[in-house]
């Protein structure tokens, strides 16, 4: 069961619709009108894809926050929203999953705040290249605005000029429809209302029957019999008729306002379309014309960059979910600045999500093991952890029950507050070194690990303060994980080859 929730406010909606109604900010300009009518021609050439093929379509979430790092989406919320989009997405054989299973964190209060602004484009522009190549970038922000609502709420948008979408914060989780609605437009979709996207039908304004043969967008209306249906509205014949009836409707009841077409039928809209305005809706589908228009799309030139990984992602949608094995359960710990977490393994998990909680303040880790070492606690005091597995495609597993862990006030080892590692560069080419710069001289133990998780190299290293060179590399190309452990203390990089 799946909350739509395009438009929340309901009874306000329909007192008042232009000052309380929340928004997708997606309009559609004669180049995208243009994506869309050229899918069709592939479509109406290939004959149907969707059940033919399947379709993996890698993902950047860009996880922006303030310039000072706090106010991000938390790791989990993003990743049952995954596994919720997979839901609605993969009866059609399309899924999405995580590029190189993780995300991007973008510090940028102007972006967090203002995603329309100038500087908040290029920053996104910038962001894409760096950080989102090969994928459809997802920017998740602290509001949506496109300021062209009228005082409504902008929930989210796709923004053709920049090729991305961004999304309210709040509207990322497994409930609403959002985020498919999005990544609708993304692959070429207009609204099933297209051309009444900022003016909702009024029989007031726009006379009933309705009294142009054109929106107010400009786009031929749609008539009631569907005659009309190749060049009006959304310019497919499987969507009825629909003028932005879902605005200020109530919920998801079947359509009795009575708005008729140029011709005087009374219009039948589908309530429950996922690119329509209706909410509360139980369930949402596409049309099938819809996931063609999608397919076609991905199939397109214009999107091969989506493609060029040529990648099958571990496509584990159910995966179990885990057990805390230790510390047991209001365990008292010696050390605060070393703590070590355990969990089961979960097979087909990709990674673990770890939240620790102190008081209100809680704090997310990520860890591709199950186990966590934990160097940031403070002393004497009282911590909830639990753990999420998820796999590159969401995997829609559940946290596990809290536990408590308390610190003691022992330091593990006087030097091991102190080591500083790095390492750099985290992008080179196949057979160059990469530098380990220490703060200290230590014992160490080098792993390196593929993108599979699957160990490739493993060695000792006495790290001498200062730089130190390490040339076993692979020379493939891919991302990989450089693991290094001192003193019992892990850190692990991530390592790009090209
Ligand atoms: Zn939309």
């Amino acid at each position: 069961m799946r909350i739509h929730t395009l438009l929340l406010s309901l009874v306000m909606a329909a007192i008042s619709f232009t000052s309380n109604a929340q928004f997708c900010g997606y309009d559609s300009d004669a180049a995208e009108t243009a994506r869309l009518l050229r899918n069709k021609k592939a479509y109406k050439t290939s004959g149907p894809q969707r059940s033919v093929v399947d379709i993996y379509i890698p993902i950047t979430f860009h996880i922006v926050s303030e310039t000072n790092g706090t106010g991000g989406i938390d790791e989990d919320r993003v990743i049952a929203q995954l596994c919720a989009l997979n839901q609605d997405y993969n009866p059609h054989g399309i899924y999405f999953y995580l590029k190189d299973k993780t995300f991007n964190y973008v510090k940028s209060t102007i972006l967090f705040s203002s995603p329309t602004a100038q500087s908040a484009g290029t920053k996104m522009i910038t962001e894409k290249i760096n950080n989102g190549k090969n994928s459809v970038n997802i920017f998740i922000c602290e509001n949506a605005d496109t300021g062209g609502t009228s005082g409504g709420t902008t929930l989210g948008y796709y923004d053709p000029f920049l090729d991305a979408i961004v999304i309210r914060k709040q509207d990322v989780n497994a409930f609403t429809g959002t985020l498919s609605h999005e990544l609708g437009h993304f692959f070429s979709l207009d609204h099933t209302f297209n051309g009444w996207d900022f003016e909702s039908y009024d029989p007031a304004v726009h006379g009933n029957p309705v009294s142009s043969m054109f929106s107010p967008g400009g786009v031929q209306n749609e008539l009631a019999d569907g005659s009309n249906c190749e060049n009006a509205g959304d310019f497919l014949c499987d969507t009825p008729a629909d003028y932005n009836l879902g605005l200020g409707w109530a919920g998801c009841a079947p359509y009795t306002g009575g708005a008729k077409d140029f011709n005087g039928e009374e219009l039948d809209p589908d309530e429950e379309n996922f690119m329509g305005y209706f909410i509360g809706c139980d369930e949402y589908h596409f049309s099938d014309l819809q996931i063609e228009m999608v397919i076609a799309d991905y199939q397109s030139n214009d999107r091969d960059f989506l493609n060029s990984l040529s990648y099958v992602p571990n496509l584990n949608l159910n995966l179990d979910n885990t057990t805390l094995v230790a510390p047991a359960n209001a365990a008292t710990v010696e050390t605060y600045n070393y703590v070590k977490l355990e969990w089961t393994e979960v097979s087909g998990a990709d990674g673990y999500i770890i939240e620790v909680t102190q008081g209100i303040t809680n704090s997310i880790y990520l860890s591709p093991n199950p186990y966590l070492h934990i160097t940031d606690l403070e002393a004497d005091k009282t911590y909830r952890w639990k753990v999420l597995p998820y796999s590159e495609v969401g995997g829609c597993a559940s946290f596990t029950t809290e536990r408590i862990v308390k610190t003691g006030n022992i330091l593990a080892s006087s030097e091991l507050s102190q080591i500083g590692i790095s390492l750099y560069p985290t992008v080179i080419e196949g057979g160059s070194e990469v530098i380990i710069e220490s703060s200290g001289s230590y014992d160490g133990n080098v792993s390196i690990f593929d993108v599979q998780g699957k160990l490739l190299n493993n060695f000792r290293l006495n790290l001498q303060s200062g730089l130190n060179r390490i040339d076993d590399i692979p020379s493939q190309a891919g991302l990989y994980f450089v693991s290094v452990v001192t003193l019992g203390q892990q850190q692990t990089f991530k390592l790009v080859v090209q």
